[in-house]
């Protein structure tokens, strides 16, 4: 299980994010990334997070507390 955070001081909009994981990301009115759910098992987590170009998504593993993305 993953728990997902998003700097949205770092997030510029482009979306690939979405795009990845379209069930855990969208993008609000401000044009920037939000999380649809905080905590997911879904491995996709971890792909939006390396595609993201701004670095702004964290993904920690729930039970260690340890960034893996
Ligand atoms: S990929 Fe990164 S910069 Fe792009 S919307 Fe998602 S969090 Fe923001």
């Amino acid at each position: 299980m993953f728990r997902i955070e998003i700097d949205r001081d770092l997030c510029s909009g482009f979306a690939s994010c979405v795009q990845d994981a379209p069930e855990i990301f969208e993008l609000d009115t401000s044009g920037k990334a939000t999380l649809r759910v905080t905590e997911t098992d879904d491995e996709r987590a971890l792909g939006a997070a390396a595609s993201c170009p701004m670095n702004a998504i964290a993904v920690f593993d729930l039970d260690t507390g340890d960034l893996v993305a």
